[in-house]
């Protein structure tokens, strides 16, 4: 397995004395939007992160039935939308991997890397954490890392509590109303596709991305404003 970019990494850990808390967003980020940023800055806020930790999924075990915009241009995006905040970094890791991605190899290898007065919370929205029990491994992943489940529009954090409260895993999971964006990335690609305005969904500097790269084109690649 690759080694993590220590330059990626925030420096956490060195005051034996107390405790810190590294937050991850992890997703596929194609692309990046207001949504994760919101989520990531409710859950720093309400679970006293110290940094959190973007990282964009290189090769995506779940989302192999479409194709996903290269991961050069997801992390990317994903450096852009969080350059102003200091407490939000991207990080390199999952995009600089072969084969297929799993955050419990990820978790693994910050588990490693931190000493243990450093915790990880892996922040997700109330879609995916339902699915978190199918993901390989679920059962080291939860010895790994403790879960943030966020409110999202359209999914109920009821069902994903009884769903995790139901699993034989003893998921150690915080769930928090982070207030109503009902963004995702496909809302996003698909106006990009219909030419329709980004703006105020995700950062202008990603939607500057998005234009330059021609990201996102129509079907019948037509031309856009
Ligand atoms: P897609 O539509 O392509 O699936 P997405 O908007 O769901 O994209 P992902 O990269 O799949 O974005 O999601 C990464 C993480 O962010 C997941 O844990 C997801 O639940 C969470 N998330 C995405 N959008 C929101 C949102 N609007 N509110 C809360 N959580 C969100
Ligand atoms: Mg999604």
């Amino acid at each position: 397995m690759s080694e993590l970019p220590r330059q990626d990494l925030p420096l956490l850990g060195a005051d034996p004395t107390r405790t810190y808390r590294l937050g991850i967003m992890g997703g596929t980020f194609d692309p990046i939007h207001n949504g994760h940023l919101v989520t990531a800055e409710q859950a720093r806020c309400a679970l006293d992160l110290d940094v959190v930790l973007f990282m964009p999924a290189g090769n995506p075990a779940f989302k192999q039935d479409r194709s996903v915009t290269n991961p050069e241009d997801r992390y990317s995006m994903t450096l852009l939308a969080t350059s102003d905040n200091p407490l939000f970094l991207a990080s390199r890791y999952e995009v600089d991997r072969e084969g297929v991605t799993y955050t419990v190899d990820t978790l693994q290898r910050l588990r490693d890397t931190y000493p243990k007065n450093v915790e990880i919370y892996f922040i997700t929205g109330a879609d995916a954490i339902v699915d978190i029990i199918t993901w390989r491994d679920a059962a080291r992943l939860a010895t790994l890392a403790k879960l943030v489940g966020a409110t999202r529009p359209g999914y109920d954090l009821d069902r994903a509590r009884s769903v995790l409260a139901g699993s034989d895993i003893a998921f150690d999971v915080r769930y928090l109303e982070v207030p109503a964006l009902a963004i995702s990335s496909s809302y996003l690609r698909e106006r990009v596709r219909q030419g329709q305005s980004l703006r105020y969904l995700t950062p202008d500097s990603v939607i500057g991305y998005i234009n330059k790269h021609h990201l996102y084109p129509s079907v019948q690649g037509e031309a856009r404003p």
